[in-house]
């Protein structure tokens, strides 16, 4: 009797696992956005029913690509350009996910010391340009002049950023004013899309903007839910390990900011383009700051806040925070963690 209740129980078993509906794995890769390359991979019981998945992330990544914009107008919007353009001029009313964006970036300023400064857009734009033709005509690469960058650091005060919350209107006090979110809008967009689809039931998704990574759950596996393993990249070129290490994940996200994503060359020596607000120069500290956290918009505000602090300073920030993990790669190659990335490395 036992024996034959186990035998019922088992076919039961296997019933079920025969229901239970089969996925496969898909990937979907768009440009365009935020500068960069998004990733969308996930199981779906059909391609179809992830292509329509995908579509959907893009349609909500564009439009809030479209709102943290300040180089393009969009017919119909008023965008974080038209914010600048507006700057000592008049309030400008704007989208709630803009504002929310704002405020968020507001409470990281505090957060991070000013390390990480949304207002730092007059800055950020003399070494773009300064970038920018120095990329495109290497021999002619300059260095912006310092009286520049200092005229430009006179307009940086975040303070003068004025949201009226009610009104919901943006103005900025000062006609140099220019607010930049490159710093944070990829992971604070990906953080927003990948919450409406856990809202919506998505259990299981892996989304990549340029490198932002936010997971949603693990990844289904014939056992159960397997986390995600994600590799971070290693900043030397010459290294012959292509990464640094590999993480598991489940539902987190892993962000890194780098000195390799973004720079030129002026006589031999590069300039990258994350800024420390303290010397208005590429910040000299590390190579790599990598951030492992739930929140996506947490983990790209706070990697780039790291790269402009010292390594006492960012580490004390790191272990004060609940659920925060990151590693730092210093100039001679040598990585340091925090107390607790140990428990998401998968080597
Ligand atoms: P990436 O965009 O390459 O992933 P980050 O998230 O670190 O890397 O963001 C870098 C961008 O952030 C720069 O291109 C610039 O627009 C902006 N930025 C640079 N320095 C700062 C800073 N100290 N505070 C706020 N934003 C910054
Ligand atoms: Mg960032």
């Amino acid at each position: 009797m036992k024996r034959l209740t186990l035998f019922f129980l088992a076919f039961v078993l296997m019933f079920m696992a025969g229901c239970q509906p089969k996925t496969t794995r898909y990937q979907a890769e768009f440009l365009g956005l935020f500068d960069t390359v998004t990733t969308v991979i996930g199981y779906a019981e059909s391609k179809e029913e992830f292509t329509a998945l995908a579509q959907k992330i893009q349609e909500q990544l564009t439009r809030y690509h479209r709102l943290f914009d300040i180089y393009n107008d969009y017919a119909g919007i008023n965008n974080l350009k038209t914010i600048n353009d507006h700057a000592g001029d008049v309030p400008v009313q704007v989208d709630q996910e803009l504002i929310a964006l704002l405020l968020f970036a507001r409470e990281q300023y505090f957060v991070t010391g000013g390390a990480f400064n949304i207002a730092l857009g007059p800055v950020l734009k003399v070494w773009h340009d300064y970038r920018t033709s120095g990329i495109l005509d290497p021999l002619a690469a300059e260095v912006p002049p310092r009286q520049l960058l200092e005229e430009a650091a006179r307009h940086t005060a975040l303070e003068g950023m004025i949201i009226d919350e009610a009104a919901a209107t943006v103005y900025l006090s000062e006609a140099g004013m220019r607010l930049d979110v490159g710093a944070v809008a990829k992971g604070y967009a990906v953080e927003r899309v990948a919450q409406d689809l856990e809202a919506a039931g998505v259990s299981s998704l892996l989304l990549s903007v340029g490198g932002n990574i936010r997971a949603i759950g693990g990844k289904p596996d014939r056992k159960g839910i397997k986390p995600w393993k994600i590799g971070i990249k290693n900043p030397d070129p010459e290294s012959p390990d292509p990464q640094l290490c590999n993480v598991l994940i489940v539902g987190e996200s892993v962000v890194s900011s780098g000195s390799y994503e973004r720079y030129y060359t002026v006589d031999g020596t590069r300039y990258h383009h994350i800024i420390d607000p303290k010397t208005l120069m590429p910040a000299a500290y590390f190579s790599n700051v990598t951030v492992i956290c739930r929140d996506s918009g947490l983990a790209d505000a706070l990697s780039t806040a790291l790269f402009n602090l010292p390594l006492a300073v960012g580490k004390g920030l790191v272990e004060g925070m609940d659920g925060v993990e990151a590693l730092w790669v210093i100039e001679s190659g040598e990585v340091i963690y925090s107390a607790g990335f140990g428990g998401y490395r998968a080597d």
